[in-house]
């Protein structure tokens, strides 16, 4: 969803910028942001008061690179000096033809290239100022929550997937560097972490045959171990099913980290991952969340899916469908299957008629809702800790354990909520529910 982000205070040069994509690109804009802080630049909330523009753009599916290459041409139109970093910087050539007017184009997390960029067009005014630049850096997710990316890039090659193309292989970041910024989060007033790369359970695999350097890294259960310790909630995203997993799910019930798993499983049909070429091996998969489930019964799982990948049959579909009913996930998200130019699957044959994928997409929702209203009736009665992400006139809207935010439901408290500000917790007894949704009272 494309932002124009909020008014910083700060010097004379003002930079607006636009970010689009997905929570790892909206990481790669806070850095950006911090950075520009830091140096004085005021980042502006419009076109029209900004000296220059910065696109940060997307170019995972067909429809994000056409956003991308509408928002560059609102902002050439609005204001007139535009730098493209992110994805479809990738892209040069494409950018220059529809937008010939543009300063500048840098791929994605190409941050010291995007500074350099601004520096030409805009040359610094001030010293920089780093000691005005806030501990956490500058965000552009509530104060009370924020992504932390521990990797880059990835070492898979999933047929409908050019991230590995646009990013390039996985690299992993320094645990002491991921904690030194966790603790600055939470310093900074963060009560929740999202863990987020594209690979997340693949963290420090990268680093292993270094075996000089691998001590700095460890893997994700060590990762999230130390995390653990901290005062917050931490909440896994991007999490394949590889053996390691086993090994989180204590860190769960122990509560050390949330009893949340956000696992893409995009397919449920062996023959369909073969051809998608997804990672980990899905054959025990329901035996493995049954066990996850065992150890931990209030683990919320989350998984997105697509419908209507080439070759996909009807067969194919109705186990995917039996599937989600019979290992009740409980949180879901579904993609059409897009025919991206560049993806390994572009050219397979047996695609999918959009009518069917338009039929199955449907189908497949309504399954999703089925399960999701079933699961959350199960709820009234019980007591659940929240987190408030908002408060207005009529109600408080806050998430269980089980709610990442953007992406899951809510829980909305609609009386004697006036105390309660965003970022605080408290304890709520569920008397409603709908098919994403809860009510509830505090206690
Ligand atoms: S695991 Fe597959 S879908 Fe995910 S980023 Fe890597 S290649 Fe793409």
């Amino acid at each position: 969803m494309e932002k124009m982000h909020k008014n910083i205070q700060g010097a004379e040069n003002k930079v607006g910028l636009v970010s689009l994509g997905c929570p790892k690109a909206l990481v790669d804009s806070e850095r950006i942001l911090t950075r520009l802080k830091a140096e004085g630049y005021i980042i502006s909330p419009s076109y029209e008061d900004a000296d220059a523009v910065i696109v940060n753009t997307c170019g995972f599916l067909d429809s994000a690179r056409e956003e991308s290459l509408n928002s560059i041409q609102e902002a050439i139109t609005k204001n007139g000096k535009v730098i493209v970093t992110g994805c479809l910087g990738k892209e040069k050539d494409l950018i220059s033809k529809t937008n010939p007017n543009v300063l500048a184009i840098t791929g994605p997390h190409q941050y010291e290239q995007v500074i350099k960029e601004v520096h030409k067009v805009l040359p610094p005014k001030n010293e920089p100022f780093l000691n005005l630049v806030p501990n956490s850096g500058v965000k552009l997710t509530p104060r009370h929550y924020s992504y932390l990316k521990i990797s880059e890039g990835c070492n898979h090659k999933c047929k409908f997937c050019i991230i590995p193309d646009l990013r390039g292989p996985l690299v992993s970041r320094k645990k002491s560097h991921i904690i030194n910024e966790a603790v600055r989060l939470a310093e900074a007033g963060v009560k929740e972490l999202l863990v987020i790369s594209q690979d997340t359970s693949a963290y420090g695999f990268d680093k292993l045959k270094f075996t000089n350097e691998k001590e700095q890294y460890g893997d994700i259960f060590e990762l999230a171990k130390e995390l653990g310790k901290l005062d917050m909630w931490i909440r896994l995203h991007y999490v394949y099913p590889y053996p390691s997993v086993e090994k989180l799910i204590p860190l769960m019930t122990e509560r050390k980290i949330l009893p949340y798993l956000d696992i893409p499983f995009q397919h449920s049909h062996p023959d369909i991952l073969k051809k998608m070429a997804r990672p980990a091996n899905h054959k025990n998969i329901s035996e493995k969340i049954t066990l996850w489930r065992k150890m931990c019964p209030d683990l919320t799982i989350r998984s997105s899916f697509i419908v209507g990948f080439p070759g996909e049959t009807e067969e194919h579909f109705q186990s995917l469908l039996n599937w989600i009913e019979e290992m009740q996930i409980d949180r879901i998200g579904c993609f059409k299957y897009e025919n991206v130019k560049g993806a390994k699957s572009y050219e397979m044959p047996d695609q999918v008629p959009e009518a069917i994928k338009n039929q199955r997409y449907d189908k497949f929702m309504k399954k999703a809702q089925e399960i999701s209203t079933i699961n959350l009736e199960k709820k009234v009665g019980s007591i659940q800790e929240v987190i408030v992400d908002e408060v207005n006139s009529v109600s408080a809207i806050c998430r269980t354990k089980a709610d990442a935010p953007e992406i899951d439901g809510t829980l909305f408290i609609e009386s004697n909520f006036d105390r309660l500000q965003p970022g605080d917790f408290c304890r709520v007894i569920v008397e409603d529910y709908s098919e994403y949704d809860l009510w509830g009272k505090i206690i």
